[in-house]
């Protein structure tokens, strides 16, 4: 078989159960299609080709005796995850060479299910960013075009080498994280899948942490039960994560064949914004069609704090980080800069190692934390904070799940906002939400716009309920009959 690397995660699966190709062989074409691509897409920042044929090997050999749920499947994984003796830099100088000793809880659930490591993924500086142009590595390229055009578009961020991985056919799904959007973004950028689960659901335990109180791993994958079927491994209670859910993990799988019909899925009038582009709004009521047709009843809903959900995140999120960023001081892992003496080192070190988007955020954080700003910024955006999850839980009283536009816009070109911040942060106007609430929410491909390029609608749901998510996502998946794929111009 030649186009294996084509295949779903489900119909891989089956093929592999089936004995129709091995997973060595499966891997092998992922690798040559890594080979090819990279250097016009720069996904991965990391090949582990040896560690994927041994980890592919001793797959094949346990398929004889107990395979596990992900047996023999190819990967990918952000450069997020701290995977034991790989070089993991969450894209930032500033770990140097970084190789860590140990295996992030997410991942380790991954091997532990039969899964192969193709490696690991680029990403923007410690997740920070739209459209992965703050990576040390430079910027990952989306495998879509705007019709003829070969201007380069970005995959979206902070998950781009996840989204464009998966796009391109170099995994059959990956790792990703999302702390205000970066599983959901590129997912709508690239015409891929992509779940940030309810906060808790995934452990955090060995990821590179961005803002504690937002960050949720979850997986970018082809469609949407190939997502269920990661999501379901990679989650799990971690005692290593204090945030960590004692909950037992559902049949994401199973959710996706589940019947909407009589769930009321709520549309909110908020996320109607000024400016809105038209296709954007063709595509959202299309939707609402589509969940009509599969049975389900639409009640229009009020998130009235909408509006200060971005201003909200912008402040919690660098606040946090600024704090969790103290660690890098060049003095027990990652680069150094040796200074006169111990400050100056620290100073110099961080200069040089972090970019400016990062340093951007390290100085707004540590200003909103700051003792006379911390009441007027960071303490009144907690309150914010808590307002916009009220309005959540109003608004599930009511409905079973709410349904909006992925992203105010399609992929945008490489240089067309990185001079602008502000312009660049609006792009996570539809997903910070559920960050700030800590809700599950699923982007889905649902369209594409007049130059070709694919477009996005979300799912968010009440807190731990993935599986009416799925379901609605699966049902509207089946109605938008999403087929296009990029053209392969890259290898
Ligand atoms: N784009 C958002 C930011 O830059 C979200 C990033 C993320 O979810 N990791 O903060």
């Amino acid at each position: 078989m030649s186009d294996l690397t084509a295949l779903t995660l489900k119909s891989a699966l089956d093929g592999l159960e089936k004995k129709q190709f091995s997973s060595l062989e499966l891997t092998n074409a992922f690798l040559a299609n890594i080979e090819a691509a990279n250097p016009r897409l720069n996904a991965y920042v990391v090949v582990t080709a040896e560690k994927a044929r041994a980890m592919a090997k001793a797959s094949d050999k346990r398929r004889k005796k107990n395979p596990g749920p992900l047996e023999g499947a190819p990967l990918g994984i952000k450069d997020l995850f701290c995977t034991e003796g790989v070089r993991t830099t969450a894209c930032s100088n500033i770990l140097g060479e970084f190789t860590p000793t140990y295996e992030s809880s997410v991942t380790a659930n991954l091997w532990r299910d039969g899964a192969v490591m193709l490696g690991k993924l680029n990403m923007d500086e410690f997740a920070m960013g739209s459209s992965n142009e703050t990576s040390r590595f430079g910027p990952v390229i989306n495998p879509w075009r705007r019709g003829n055009e070969d201007t380069n578009l970005t995959p979206g961020g902070s998950s781009g080498g996840s989204a464009t991985a998966t796009a391109a056919d170099l995994c059959l799904g990956a790792t990703a994280t999302d702390t205000g959007g970066s599983i959901r973004q590129p997912a709508a950028f690239t015409g891929t899948v992509g779940v940030k689960p309810t906060y808790g659901r995934c452990s955090r335990w060995g990821i590179v942490a961005f803002a504690s109180s937002l960050d949720q791993a979850g997986p970018i994958a082809k469609t949407v039960e190939d997502a269920a079927i990661l999501l379901r491994s990679m989650a799990g209670h971690d005692p290593k994560d204090s945030t960590s859910l004692p909950v037992e993990t559902p049949d994401f799988q199973q959710a996706c064949g589940r019947s909407i019909r009589g769930l009321t899925i709520g549309v909110p009038e908020e996320y109607r914004m000024d400016g809105m582009p038209k296709e954007i709004e063709d595509l959202w009521a299309q939707g609402i069609e589509w969940a009509k047709a599969a049975g389900a009843k639409i009640k229009a809903i009020s998130l009235k704090h909408t509006k200060y959900a971005l201003p909200c995140y912008y402040i919690v999120a660098p606040a946090e980080a600024s704090s969790n960023l103290a660690r890098y001081d060049g003095m027990r892992y990652g680069a150094r800069v040796q200074g006169k003496d111990l400050a100056d080192s620290y100073e110099k070190t961080r200069a040089a190692g972090f970019g400016a988007e990062v340093q951007r955020r390290i100085l707004i954080g540590t200003y909103v934390l700051s003792a006379g700003y911390y009441d007027a910024y960071y303490l009144r955006a907690q309150k914010v904070r808590a307002r916009i999850a009220e309005d959540f839980r109003a608004a599930f009283e009511e409905v079973d799940a709410i349904l909006t536009p992925a992203t105010p816009s399609a992929a945008f070109a490489l240089g067309e906002k990185s001079g602008d911040p502000v312009s660049m942060y609006l792009n996570d106007i539809f997903t910070v939400t559920a960050n700030l609430a800590g809700l599950p929410g699923l982007a889905l491909p649902a369209a594409l716009d007049k130059k070709g390029l694919p477009l996005g609608l979300q799912v968010i749901g009440k807190a731990l309920d993935e599986e009416t998510v799925f379901a609605v996502a699966a049902a509207l998946e089946k109605a938008a009959d999403f087929k296009a794929r990029p053209t392969n111009w890259w290898s």
